[in-house]
């Protein structure tokens, strides 16, 4: 297999992946049954961790497979690139989600350019809402226009907005 069309199908992981985890996040862990470890990413956190890591563990168990039968189990190099683009998008999303978000490690990164500025408030209207319903913004590497999702929001069920402490749920910032 030619390095170019490793480097095609590791892209094509990536940019899949961002999709693959839109669904996951909009359909499975805001769904019944993926709230119960979601739920904890809606609240506040106590402690270095919260039961919503462990789907960190389980995005990376295929990427885990994947590289290790391409290398040691007779499925070759696709694998590989395969694996490696699911990890990278691990390394990636934990960097902007986890990291410049959330702050789970702290630093001084300060957003500066359109699109960094795009989805970290993207994501940020994502934790607006703390219940499995009427939230907006499931993706992050892509994210819609922030004024869409704003008016997604305002036009949806208000019930789970977090109420911030003056007591107002004005959206405007
Ligand atoms: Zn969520
Ligand atoms: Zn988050």
């Amino acid at each position: 297999m030619s390095t170019l069309y490793g480097i095609l199908l590791f892209g094509a992981t990536v940019a899949f992946m961002e999709a693959f985890a839109y669904g996951m996040h909009r359909w499975v862990m805001h769904g019944r049954l993926g709230w119960l470890l979601h739920a904890s990413h809606h609240r506040e956190r106590h402690g270095p961790f919260e039961l919503n890591d462990l789907y960190a563990v389980i995005f990376a168990a295929p990427s885990i497979a994947l590289i290790w039968m391409g290398t040691t189990g007779g499925w070759g190099p696709p694998a590989v690139w395969i694996g490696a683009g699911i990890a990278v998008y691990g390394a990636i999303y934990f960097g902007f989600h986890d990291i410049i978000v959330h702050r789970r490690i702290a630093h001084r990164v300060v957003p500066r350019s359109r699109y960094f500025k795009r989805i970290v408030q993207a994501h940020r209207l994502h934790h607006a809402v703390e219940t499995r319903e009427g939230t907006v913004s499931f993706g992050f590497i892509y994210a819609p226009p922030v004024e869409r999702l704003k008016a997604l929001l305002r036009k949806g069920d208000r019930s789970g907005v977090r109420a911030p402490k003056g007591g107002s749920t004005d959206l405007h910032d």
